[in-house]
C-alpha cells in the first residue's frame, strides 16, 4: 500500500478561502438532520438497549427485507455492509485469487482500485466513451485476454458522471455472461438523477428474463449514503447466495455486524423521508451541475471537453492531449488562484490521463461555482498559453 500524494496536496484546500470541486463530499446542509434525531429517539423507545447491543453479521432483517422487496430477491440475498466501500473489500476478499484478471472501466472509481488492489487482481482497462464501455472493444479483450470479474459503476459514474445506455446495458449482459465473467454493478449514484429517464440497472435487466438470482452473474452494491447520509455507513451488496453465502463469513471476521443503531435509524427513515431527501437532493444537485456546466462553457478555452451529467456528482474535464498539460502539477497553480480539483490520473489502472480532471459541482453555492470555474478557466489559459 502507498500513501496518495494527491490526497496531501487536497489538505491545502480545507483553507477557507479555496472553493474546492475536489471533494466527494455529499452537500452537508441537505442531511436531513431533524429527521434523523427523530428517528433515533424512535429507536431508542421502540428498542431500548438493543439498539445498542450487538447483532447479526448478515444485518437487520427488515432493512435487508426493504432492500429485497425493492429488487426482487430474498432477504437472504442481501448484505449489509459499513459503506458499500466495506462491500467492495469484502468482495475482492471472497472473489479475487491473486493474478486474476479485473476489467475495470478506464477510468474508475479509485476507492475499488484502493479496496481491490491488497488482493493482488490484475486491473485490465477497457475502452469507454461518452455511453460508457465500449461493448466491440469488450467482446474482443475478451477473445485473447479471458476475465473473472467486470467493475463497473454504469449510472453517473465517479468521477466521469457518465451513464451506460440501456442497449449498451444488454450487450454487456450478454457478452460477459458467454465469457463467464461476473459483474460488479456498483450504483451509489442511481437514485440522484435530474434529468432524462430512468436507466434499469444490469442487475434488473438480468433478472428481467426470469434467471434465478441465485444464477445471475450481477452482483450489485447500494448504499445510503448519497441519498441519506455518508456517516451512518450503511450499504449493501446483493446477489446469489454463494456469493452472499461467503460475504456472510467475511464480514463476521472482519466486523462482525454493521452498527445496530444506525441500521435501525434508516430502516426508520425508508418509506418516508428517503423518497423526499432523492427529491431535494437531486433537484439541488441539477440546479449547481447546470451552473457548473454554463459556467465551463462560458469559461474554458476551446477544446477543453467536459461531460455533461444526467444526475450523480461529478463531471469529468479533458485537456486537449497535444497541449502537454499535466493536471497533477497544475493543481499547485490552481490552489494558488484558490481554485481545486481532483487531478484524473489515479483514476486510470494503467496510470493514463495527465490531462484530465474531476470536478464536484455538490458542495459549492452557485456563486462559487461560477467564481472556481472562472478562477479554473483561467489557470487552464495560462498553461494553454505558458
Ligand atoms: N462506490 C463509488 C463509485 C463511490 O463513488 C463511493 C463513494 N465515494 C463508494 C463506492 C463508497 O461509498 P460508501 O462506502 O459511502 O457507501
Amino acid at each position: 500500500m502507498t500513501s496518495s500524494a494527491i490526497r496531501e496536496i487536497l489538505k491545502i484546500t480545507q483553507r477557507p478561502e479555496v472553493i474546492s470541486f475536489a471533494g466527494g463530499l455529499p452537500a452537508p446542509e441537505l442531511f436531513p438532520l431533524a429527521e434523523i434525531r427523530e428517528a433515533t429517539e424512535k429507536v431508542y423507545a421502540d428498542h431500548g438497549p438493543a439498539a445498542l447491543q450487538y447483532s447479526t453479521t448478515e444485518g437487520h432483517l427488515p432493512l435487508r427485507t426493504w432492500i429485497a422487496d425493492r429488487g426482487g430477491l430474498a432477504p437472504d440475498q442481501v448484505q449489509i455492509t459499513s459503506g458499500s466501500q466495506q462491500g467492495l473489500d469484502l468482495l475482492g476478499r471472497v472473489l479475487i485469487d491473486p493474478g486474476d484478471v479485473m476489467l475495470v472501466e478506464s477510468p474508475t472509481y479509485l476507492g475499488a482500485l484502493q479496496a481491490f488492489a491488497p488482493y493482488r487482481p490484475r486491473f485490465v482497462e477497457v475502452i469507454t466513451d461518452d455511453d460508457g464501455v465500449v461493448p466491440e472493444a469488450l467482446e474482443d479483450q475478451l477473445r485473447t485476454t479471458p476475465a473473472k470479474l467486470i467493475y463497473l459503476v454504469p449510472t453517473f459514474q465517479n468521477p466521469t458522471g457518465r451513464t451506460l445506455s440501456v442497449e449498451r446495458r444488454r450487450q454487456l449482459l450478454e457478452i460477459t455472461k458467454r465469457h463467464g465473467v461476473t459483474i460488479l454493478e456498483d450504483g451509489p449514484y442511481n437514485e440522484l438523477r435530474f434529468r432524462g429517464e430512468r436507466v434499469p440497472t444490469l442487475f434488473e435487466l438480468a433478472l428481467a428474463d426470469g434467471t434465478p438470482v441465485d444464477d445471475l452473474n450481477v452482483i450489485m452494491l447500494g448504499t445510503f449514503s448519497k441519498v441519506l447520509a455518508p456517516g451512518l455507513r450503511d450499504a449493501w451488496v446483493q446477489g446469489p447466495r454463494p456469493v452472499i453465502d461467503k460475504l456472510v463469513m467475511a464480514k463476521q471476521a472482519a466486523d462482525l455486524h454493521s452498527p445496530t443503531l444506525n441500521q435501525l435509524i434508516v430502516t426508520e427513515l425508508l418509506d418516508d423521508v428517503l423518497p423526499r431527501q432523492i427529491k431535494i437532493i437531486s433537484a439541488e444537485y441539477g440546479k449547481r451541475a447546470a451552473v457548473m456546466i454554463n459556467s465551463i462553457a462560458e469559461n474554458f478555452p476551446p477544446g477543453v471537453a467536459c461531460t455533461d451529467p444526467d444526475g450523480g456528482m461529478f463531471c469529468w474535464v479533458q485537456l486537449p492531449t497535444d497541449a502537454g498539460i499535466d493536471t497533477e502539477p497544475m493543481l499547485a497553480a490552481a490552489v494558488d488562484r484558490n481554485v481545486a480539483y481532483v487531478p484524473g490520473r489515479p483514476f486510470f489502472a494503467s496510470g493514463i490521463g495527465h490531462n484530465t480532471m474531476r470536478l464536484s459541482y455538490v458542495t459549492s453555492t452557485e456563486q462559487e461555482i461560477r467564481a472556481g470555474i472562472e478562477a479554473l478557466g483561467a489557470v487552464i489559459e495560462d498553461q494553454l498559453v505558458g
